[in-house]
């Protein structure tokens, strides 16, 4: 495993430096497989921004992508405290509905207005709007996790250790039981809660209705770094992060550590998108004078069963809109370097989605 991270944090560190020529890297034999990774530089797009090509070889996983739930008949400032679990007491023309409090656990005395959101406890007399309430519930249900729960995760989930769903702030829902992922602001406040659960056959991270999309991991962003790793998703941004984070240069190779401000981690930040469909034009500000590595999956093309139409490779196609927003952004990055995955941006040789994570951990 440490191997395997010493690989990967190579590869990333390499893309800090921005290595312009072709690189031949590593063929290596572990007991897990065998992984071959080569770098070449394509092209130059605009003004200062470098693209830069990875093409790579390796083994299997599937991630998923988040949906907004639009379904339901609730009263539109119900619904994300609904979403988030809370039992409500509620008819048609009601003024407030009622739910137990999750601050003084009194029943039936939380009330919520329909028209507003605002909720506020009869009994202990708290009060606010769904932010306050679900920073509340984050803080709440990230006491109530135990080790346990972590370690579990953080197998399932393929992370190399379970503190690092500690420094994401992952709790366990105590409404619901389900894993909460915090999504947050640009400043770094809380705006939502992704609840990890069941769409169809996949578990899936599903936003709390009504209120957008948020960044992942934006609490342990550090504004002095120079570089910046966007990735897809909660699970992914994680691995990268803490691989980084274990990693450090080493005459000629790179090493474990634990020390993170010696890692690769110390002038850099992970964060991840909800989807690489979903990018929100404020978010730009935060990669202003950065460098910016676009750490896109290889999802593959496909054809439409009934139109016969082309449907783009999703990750490629919206990490290169995501490109453009940044070279259009005003104040726009120092460089953007982006994953490809074959010579076409995808490649069919890797399962469809194969991100980095698959790549670390295969
Ligand atoms: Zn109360």
């Amino acid at each position: 495993m440490v191997y395997l991270h010493s690989l990967i944090a190579t590869v990333l560190l390499l893309t800090q430096k921005l290595v312009l020529s072709v690189v031949g890297l590593v063929a290596q034999k572990t007991s897990i497989g065998v992984i071959v990774v080569e770098l070449k530089f394509v092209s130059c797009v605009g003004m200062n921004i470098g693209l830069m090509i990875f093409t790579l070889t390796g083994t299997i996983l599937r991630t998923s992508m988040p949906k907004v739930n639009q379904a339901t008949e609730t009263p539109q400032y119900l619904r994300p405290y609904e979403f988030l679990g809370l039992e409500l007491t509620y008819k048609a023309g009601d003024k407030d509905a009622y739910a137990d409090c999750i601050y003084c656990e009194r029943e039936g005395k939380m009330g919520i207005k329909v028209e507003t959101g605002q909720f506020r406890c009869n009994v202990c007399e708290e009060k606010g709007n769904i932010r306050v309430f679900m920073q509340k519930l984050q803080e709440l249900s990230f006491e109530a996790t135990t080790t346990q729960d972590y370690k579990e995760l953080a197998a399932n989930r393929k992370l190399y250790t379970d503190e690092t769903l500690i420094h994401w702030q992952l709790g366990k829902s105590i409404l619901t039981g389900d894993w909460l992922i915090p999504g947050w602001n640009v400043e770094g406040k809380l705006t939502g809660l992704y609840r990890y659960i069941k769409n169809g056959d996949r578990m899936m991270l599903m936003p709390t209705p009504t209120l957008g999309h948020h960044l992942l991991g934006m609490n342990l962003f550090d504004k002095q770094c120079a570089v910046l790793y966007v990735c897809e998703g909660s699970w992914d941004s994680m691995c990268l992060w803490e691989t980084l984070r274990l990693a450090k240069p080493s005459g000629e190779g790179y090493v474990a550590t634990s020390n993170p401000q010696a890692s690769l981690l110390a002038d850099a930040n992970v964060i991840g998108v909800p989807s690489a469909s979903v990018f929100y034009e404020n978010w730009c500000d935060l990669l202003g004078g950065k460098t910016i590595n676009l750490m896109a999956q290889n999802d593959h093309e496909r054809i439409h069963s009934k139109t016969k139409k082309r449907i783009a490779p999703a990750s490629y196609e919206g990490m290169l809109k995501i490109h453009k927003m940044l070279l259009q952004a005003d104040h726009p990055p120092e460089s953007v370097n982006m994953i490809f995955w074959g010579d076409k941006g995808w490649t069919e040789e890797l399962p469809t989605g194969y991100d980095v994570r698959d790549m670390i951990t295969s």
